[in-house]
């Protein structure tokens, strides 16, 4: 709960929840459990205020996603044809989700900025850029899921929440922390997740359906890559994988499959930073995780265009996949101290 903090914001974010008619929730592009889950919850909220509602994506969402209540209902971009001009201009308000800059929309971000509707940021991320109207933006926060519960019942929404609405937060908080492995879960999420449960959330189903419904094809991926493109260097305590573009095809490979082989080799005992290499269609895609102190946030905006939380962060490389690599290799012998004593 925020006590006194935030509570122009809140003020400000009631009163256009209840007195304006038409929203648009929009989560980052690539979105996460946590960006759906939190839009979802929004969507539904605000369904039962009798709004007009719509959520925007601004690119396709992973498969194991599919069974949140009411995902089926997300407008998805597929391609930037489906951009139109007009496309935010049904909405007084738009929401955005699990964000902290504006790139983070792709080729949405040009639309939302030059709309006139009135913008809300809730987000997780720390330094966020100011880019809505207003922003509700606490890094403190497990996940932004964590951060709309307590947003909800600091306005008095929580009596409107449901087991579907509680279900979606759960699953932004679940997917966000690792099933509450990371070190990013606190008290409050704890006591969040056990208000959820009180509305009806059934936590095992939850696992199961996001957690144990990959394709045949996805574990032998995983296979090849855990054996054959990924690189220890317990020089560095680090390691990375590299995937490209044929491997992806070999494997068959679906939206969202590559989810999570970032975290496996953290699992290797003093493995303390790795990194993930994949070969899009027109870039590099990066993940990093790191254990402790090194920070990753930092480490992808300084060198790789992207930007995240201390221990998990993403970026982009326009080179090739090995010259990306090669790269990542050598920030490491600049980074040993760092990486080996902090
Ligand atoms: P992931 O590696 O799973 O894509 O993302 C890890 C974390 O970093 C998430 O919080 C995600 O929102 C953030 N992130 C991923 N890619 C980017 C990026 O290109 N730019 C920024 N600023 N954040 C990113
Ligand atoms: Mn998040």
């Amino acid at each position: 709960m925020f006590g006194k903090r935030f509570y122009n914001e809140l003020k400000e974010l009631e009163e256009k929840l209840l007195t304006k008619k038409s929203f648009i929730i929009i989560p980052h592009y690539n979105p996460d459990g946590d960006a759906i889950g939190s839009a979802l919850a929004f969507y539904l909220i605000l369904k039962k205020l009798n709004k007009k509602v719509k959520v925007i994506s601004p690119s396709e969402f992973p498969s194991f996603l599919d069974w949140l209540p009411e995902s089926d209902k997300i407008k998805v971009i597929w391609n930037k044809s489906q951009i139109r001009k007009d496309i935010f201009s049904a909405a007084e308000v738009l929401i955005a989700v699990d964000f902290n800059e504006i790139k983070r929309l792709g080729d949405l971000s040009s639309e939302f900025e030059k709309s006139e509707a009135f913008k809300i940021l809730i987000d997780h991320h720390p330094n966020p850029m100011q880019f809505t109207d207003l922003m509700i933006s606490a890094p403190e926060y497990s996940s932004t899921a964590e951060l709309v519960y307590d947003v909800f019942k600091n306005i008095g929404l929580h009596k409107f929440i449901d087991v579907d609405i509680a279900t979606c937060i759960y699953a932004g908080i679940m997917t966000d922390t690792g099933s509450f492995n990371y070190n990013s879960s606190t008290p409050n999420t704890f006591r969040v997740v056990a208000d959820l449960l009180e509305y009806g959330v059934n936590k095992d189903d939850a696992y199961d359906k996001t957690y144990n419904s990959f394709s045949v094809d996805r574990m032998r991926f995983m296979g090849h890559v855990m054996l054959n493109r990924m690189v220890v260097l317990p020089e560095y305590k680090s390691a990375y994988i590299h995937i490209s573009a044929k491997d992806r095809r070999d494997f068959n490979e679906k939206f969202g499959d590559t989810e999570n082989f970032v975290n496996i080799p953290l699992a290797v005992k003093g493995i303390r930073f790795t990194a993930i290499f994949i070969e899009r269609d027109n870039f590099i895609k990066i993940s990093f995780r790191s254990k402790g102190n090194f920070d990753v946030n930092k480490f992808a905006s300084n060198h790789f265009n992207g930007g995240g939380h201390k221990n998990a962060a993403g970026g982009e490389s326009f080179t090739s996949l090995q010259e990306s690599v090669e790269l990542f290799v050598k920030l490491l012998e600049q980074y040993k101290i760092e990486l080996l004593y902090e």
